[in-house]
């Protein structure tokens, strides 16, 4: 069984040297368990954040496998929810082989394109949709913002923002994406944040103003949308990357509270397991629209388990187009 270990705790920039492979033994699942076999995992910036301590999920073990979510095949079961030859998402870590208690798995639908069960149809669908739509509030006519907008959640966000009629700019590091953003799925504009400044560009591509900003960033990207924002506007708050690889947190964003008070914002986070019970319904939704061509799905798979380090290390550095994930 190959595994990737977390040997310790990144104090700076996460690195190749915070992993090493390692040969464990095959797990015996448990009562109530299932043994499974990975197939895809998904690599989430999420994974980088979880490295400073317990948030919504516990704090890693460092020394232990890699902790992260992939689409995965039922080889044995002792869960009355599972047989051989399902497929499942839960955390499996970065190995071959886990073994998971049934009831932390989702059963999964063996759709063609099993690749789709990270992207649209998994994580990454389901909290675009449900973090822009539920606390976005977007109307038709209305001025939506996204950062990270080529990233997984963010090239959703986006493209479900133009399906319900709103004026859509993303935000993105370097021109290529930025012409991808708009060339491709349909974003009225692009604001490259590596090569300009974000204020003066969001100015001239919002010239009434942001109505909904969907923010996967934080820090300074917050900061100038915030000051843009109309009366009445909504942020919804999904992840802050730009605080997560070692970089110590901004003493901003200026304007907190007193944007907010005045424009009477309302600024929500959201964790998308909060929404789980709800997904058959966006699952529909997100279907219809993928078959009707209006929303495009990007991916971007990695090849090989031991590649697993520098595909995390590459996305929060901007590498990915999509969802990233791995082909074990
Ligand atoms: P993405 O596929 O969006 O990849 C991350 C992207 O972030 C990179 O491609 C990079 O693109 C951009 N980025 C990296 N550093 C910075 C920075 N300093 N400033 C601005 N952009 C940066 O990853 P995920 O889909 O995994 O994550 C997107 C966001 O969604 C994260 O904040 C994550 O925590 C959040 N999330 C939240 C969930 C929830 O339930 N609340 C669930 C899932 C994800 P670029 O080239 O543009 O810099």
């Amino acid at each position: 069984n190959r595994q990737v270990l977390l040997v310790e705790k990144p104090a700076g920039k996460l690195g190749p040297e915070h992993f090493k492979m390692s040969q464990g033994a095959m797990p015996v699942p448990q009562d109530g368990e299932v043994l499974l076999r990975t197939l895809y995992i998904s690599l989430d910036a999420a994974n980088r954040a979880w490295m400073h301590g317990a948030t919504y999920r516990s704090a890693l073990d460092f020394g232990g496998v890699m902790a992260g979510g992939g689409v995965a095949e039922v080889v044995e079961s002792k869960s009355p929810d599972f047989k051989p030859g399902d497929l499942a998402f839960g955390d499996t870590g970065w190995q071959d082989y886990a073994a998971v208690k049934g009831k932390h798995l989702t059963k999964l639908p063996r759709v063609p394109q099993l690749t789709n069960l990270l992207s649209v149809y998994g994580i990454a669908g389901l909290t675009a949709y449900f973090g822009f739509l539920d606390i976005g509030q977007p109307k038709e006519g209305e001025t939506v913002v996204v950062s990270a907008a080529a990233g997984s959640v963010g090239s959703i966000v986006g493209q479900i923002g133009k399906i319900k009629g709103c004026r859509v700019i993303g935000i993105a590091g370097g021109k290529e994406k930025c012409e991808w953003l708009t060339s491709e799925l349909g974003f009225d504009a692009a604001v490259d944040y590596k090569g300009e400044s974000v204020f003066k560009a969001l100015k001239a591509a919002a010239p009434k103003g942001i109505d909904v900003y969907f923010d996967n960033v934080g820090g300074t990207i917050l900061e100038a949308c915030l000051a843009q924002m109309n009366i009445g506007g909504r942020i919804a708050c999904c992840g802050a990357i730009s605080q997560y690889d070692g970089v110590p947190d901004a003493a901003g964003p200026r304007g907190v509270p007193g944007l907010i008070v005045v424009k009477r914002l309302r600024m929500q986070g959201f964790i998308v397991t909060d929404y789980f019970k709800d997904q058959a319904r966006a699952l529909k939704d997100l279907q219809a629209w993928v078959a009707a061509g209006k929303l495009k799905v990007e991916e971007d798979v990695i090849d090989g388990l031991e590649n697993t380090p520098q595909a995390l290390i590459g996305l929060l550095a901007g590498e990915n187009r999509g969802k990233r994930m791995v082909k074990v």
